[in-house]
C-alpha cells in the first residue's frame, strides 16, 4: 500500500471539497509523532489542528475510552444519561475562567458548540444580531459560515446565510488596526446598522486560529466586556482553538482577566474523540426550553470518559506550564530565523504553545508572502514535518505541537523546518 495509490483511491470517491494538505496516509501515531502507510516518519506540528494537545493516543486516555466501550458506548444523554457526562460538566464548569455560577452542554463539533452558544445567547436576550470579527473562523454549517469573517472558501458558492450577522475589524496591530479602530468599528455599526439593544451576542476568539493567530489584546476584551454589559450584550468566547491548555492558561481568556457569559469548548477537550461543548453562566444557559438544545451523540460517554481523563493528563503532566516552555523555546528559534530574514519574516508570535510565523515580501506587512507559505506546506512532507498554514492572507506558519512533546522531537522539528525554509528562500533569491 503507498500513499499515492491511497490518495489516487480517495480522490475517486471523496468530493474535492474535503481536500487534504498532505497525501500521506496515517499508520499509526504515537505523542508528537506520525508513521505513514510507507513506514515514513513526520513530526507533527499540527496535533490534527489543535486537537491531541495531550499527544497521539496518550496511554491514559486510550486506556479511559477502552474501559468505557467495555461498558456501554451509547444511551443517548437524552435518554439514560450517565455519571462521566456529569463529572465532566463538574469538571468544566469549574475550570472555565470567572466565578459565576455556570452550566455545561455537550455536543459533537466546534461548530455545533458555536450554534448552540447564539441560540442560547437569543434566547436569553430575545434579540437578533449576532457581532463577529473579519478574519474569525467558527465553523462550516450554516449559521457559523454566516459568523465566519472569510469569504474564500469558506462562504463562496454556499448562500443565502443566515442574517443578522454583522463584522467588524479585529485588532492587528502590525496589520495597522489598533484597539481604538476596532472599538470605533462597533461603535459606527451601532450607530449604522444594529441598535445595540438588537444585539443578542458578540463572538470572538481570543486567539484568532484560522484567521492568523492573532491575540486580542487584554485591554480589548475588557472593553468588549465593558460594552456587552452596558447593553445586555451576551459575551461568546470561542476558545476552540486556544483552550484546554494551548495558550499557557488552560483557557486563553485568562490572559485578559475577562469572563466571558458563554465559552465553546472542543478540539483539545478529549484528545480526538469527537466532542464539544458550551459553558456558560447559569442563568444564561437556562433560557431555552427543556428539549431545544441536544442531539443524539452530544456527551458520548466515550468521549466524556476521555475527556476526563485529558484533564487528569494536563494536570498531572503540567501541561499549561509545559505549553509556556513549548511557546519560548519555538519563539527563540524562530526570533533568530527572523534576525537573519528580516524582509521575509514579519513577525514571529505565540501565546504559550499557539506560535506563528508570518511572511511577507521585502519586510512590508502590506505584501503577504503567500506564495512561500504554500512552497513550505508543499515541501513540508518531504521534511518529515506536519505543518499547517492559515491568515487572512494565507501567509502565515502555526505551530500547535503536542504540550507532551519533548525538547529533542521539538528541535528536531525546528531544525527541518529551518532548513525547508532557507532551502526555499535561497532558491528564490
Ligand atoms: N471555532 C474555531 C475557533 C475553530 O478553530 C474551529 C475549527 N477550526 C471551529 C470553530 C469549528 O470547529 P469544527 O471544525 O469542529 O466544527
Amino acid at each position: 500500500m503507498t500513499n499515492q495509490s491511497l490518495q489516487s483511491r480517495k480522490e475517486q470517491v471523496f468530493p474535492r471539497g474535503q481536500g487534504n494538505i498532505y497525501p500521506v496516509y496515517v499508520e499509526h501515531a504515537k505523542n508528537a509523532e506520525i508513521w505513514d502507510v510507507e513506514g515514513k516518519r513526520y513530526i507533527d506540528f499540527g496535533t490534527g489542528i489543535a486537537v491531541c494537545n495531550t499527544g497521539h493516543s496518550h496511554p491514559k486516555v486510550v486506556a479511559a475510552a477502552k474501559a468505557q466501550m467495555d461498558k456501554f458506548s451509547h444511551t443517548c444523554v437524552m435518554v439514560n444519561p450517565y455519571e462521566v457526562a456529569v463529572t465532566l460538566a463538574e469538571k468544566l464548569t469549574a475550570a472555565a475562567p470567572g466565578n459565576s455560577p455556570k452550566k455545561a452542554i455537550f455536543v459533537t463539533t466546534g461548530a455545533e458548540a458555536v450554534e448552540n452558544c447564539v441560540k442560547i445567547a437569543r434566547a436569553h436576550t430575545g434579540r437578533r444580531g449576532v457581532v463577529a470579527f473579519n478574519g474569525g473562523f467558527h465553523g462550516r454549517t450554516n449559521l457559523t459560515m454566516a459568523l465566519t469573517g472569510k469569504v474564500a472558501p469558506y462562504k463562496n458558492l454556499f448562500g443565502p446565510f443566515s442574517s443578522d450577522i454583522f463584522h467588524i475589524p479585529f485588532p492587528m496591530a502590525h496589520h495597522d488596526v489598533t484597539v481604538k479602530d476596532s472599538l470605533k468599528a462597533l461603535q459606527n455599526l451601532f450607530k449604522v446598522d444594529l441598535c445595540p439593544t438588537d444585539v443578542a451576542a458578540i463572538i470572538i476568539e481570543p486567539v484568532q486560529g484560522e484567521g492568523g493567530f492573532y491575540a486580542a489584546p487584554p485591554e480589548f476584551l475588557q472593553a468588549l466586556r465593558e460594552i456587552c454589559d452596558q447593553h445586555g450584550i451576551v459575551l461568546i468566547a470561542d476558545e476552540i482553538q486556544s483552550g484546554f491548555g494551548r495558550t499557557g492558561k488552560m483557557f486563553a481568556f485568562e490572559h485578559s482577566g475577562v469572563e466571558a457569559d458563554l465559552m465553546t469548548m472542543a478540539k483539545g477537550i478529549a484528545g480526538g474523540f469527537p466532542i464539544s461543548a458550551v459553558v456558560g453562566k447559569s442563568e444564561i444557559m437556562d433560557a431555552p426550553l427543556p428539549g431545544g438544545l441536544g442531539g443524539t451523540y452530544g456527551g458520548s460517554p466515550v468521549a466524556c470518559a476521555a475527556a476526563l481523563a485529558v484533564l487528569e493528563v494536563i494536570e498531572e503532566e503540567n501541561l499549561i506550564q509545559r505549553s509556556v516552555e513549548i511557546g519560548e523555546l519555538f519563539n527563540k528559534r524562530l526570533s533568530q530565523l527572523q534576525q537573519q530574514y528580516p524582509d521575509t519574516i514579519l513577525e514571529v508570535r505565540n501565546q504559550g504553545a499557539m506560535i506563528a510565523i508570518e511572511f511577507v515580501n521585502n519586510g512590508d506587512p502590506e505584501q503577504p508572502n503567500t506564495k512561500l507559505t504554500q512552497d513550505i506546506i508543499a515541501n513540508a512532507a518531504q521534511h518529515g514535518l506536519v505543518l499547517l498554514a492559515c491568515g487572512f492572507y494565507g501567509n502565515v506558519i502555526r505551530f500547535l505541537p503536542a504540550l507532551t512533546i519533548s525538547d529533542d522531537i521539538a528541535n528536531e522539528g525546528l531544525d527541518s523546518f529551518i532548513t525547508l525554509f532557507e532551502g526555499l528562500v535561497g532558491s528564490s533569491k
